[in-house]
């Protein structure tokens, strides 16, 4: 027996595209260890790596590329790294916010998860010179709250759900719908790359060779791929290579528009008032 769920209409991408793609970095430096406890100096400095090392080199890539991505970045980042936040904003990039210091909001209560948007919102519109208006949640992980309160701030979107291959619509809340542009697991680089003393780390080129897979198949069913980095994980040379191959594919793949998730939102919103 089937449901009522039927495969949605191809998407209408702008011009003649037929698919969309975002490469998005969660710039989680520190924060991305200080939130599970961890103050010992070695290890924080993995994560220093990812802004100090990695991040101009990941700018550099991307401009070479004609390419604009997406950075969500902590407040607590953000105020610890400003320079790196201006860089990111000169580069044309969009910024998002990602919570304060990397916290889960599962674990905070509504009234600190209101607290940490507003603060992130104040902080990254100081240094980007530009109010965010997407959201990301630390650890994809997303609260009772956190769909209302991104409503009342006045955000766009959300990118945080592992639902679909194309972006859609949240149930309207109060006078504002929030698009959602879905994310996975397996397009992010966390997954293979995260090293915790608890797993093995991956090779790159097999891995390499799995993002080409889902674009390739998200590609043809006409959906956004979503990447999710870490710069403090792809930015390691044998990574960055990896990183510059999967663009070159990408540029170079016909009919598929590259775009932050800033315009891949508005681009859907109009489409589908379009429909309605
Ligand atoms: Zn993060």
């Amino acid at each position: 027996m089937t449901n009522s769920v039927s495969p949605s209409p191809a998407p209408a991408w702008p011009g003649d595209a037929r698919a969309a793609c975002a490469f998005t970095f969660d710039v989680d430096a520190e924060s991305l260890w200080l939130a599970r406890g961890v103050q010992e100096p070695v290890t924080l400095s993995q994560g220093r790596f990812g802004v100090v090392e990695a991040l101009p080199r990941i700018l550099d890539l991307l401009r070479g590329a004609e390419i604009r991505g997406t950075f969500f970045i902590p407040a607590w980042v953000a105020s610890h790294h400003p320079d790196a936040v201006r860089a990111i904003a000169a580069g044309g990039h969009e910024i998002g916010c990602h919570g304060d210091e990397h916290e889960r909001v599962t674990d905070i209560g509504r009234a600190r998860e209101h607290e940490i948007l507003t603060k992130s919102l104040q902080v990254l519109t100081g240094l980007a010179g530009r109010r965010p208006i997407g959201y990301r949640a630390p650890a994809w992980q997303l609260s009772p709250d956190t769909l209302e309160l991104l409503a009342t701030e006045g955000f766009e979107y959300s990118s945080n759900m592992m639902d679909r291959l194309v972006p859609y619509l949240h149930p309207p809340i109060g006078e504002r719908t929030l698009v959602e542009i879905p994310v996975s697991w397996v397009l992010d680089d966390a997954p293979f790359f995260l090293f915790t003393g608890q797993r093995g780390i991956q090779a790159p080129g097999p891995v390499l060779q799995g993002w080409l897979t889902e674009f390739e198949g998200i590609t043809a069913v006409h959906g956004v791929t979503n990447f999710t980095f870490h710069p403090q994980l792809i930015g390691r040379p044998s990574r960055l290579a990896c990183l510059r191959e999967l663009i070159d594919h990408v540029r170079h793949t016909p009919r598929v528009w590259v775009a932050p998730l800033a315009e891949i939102s508005a681009h859907w919103r109009k489409l589908t008032e379009r429909r309605t």
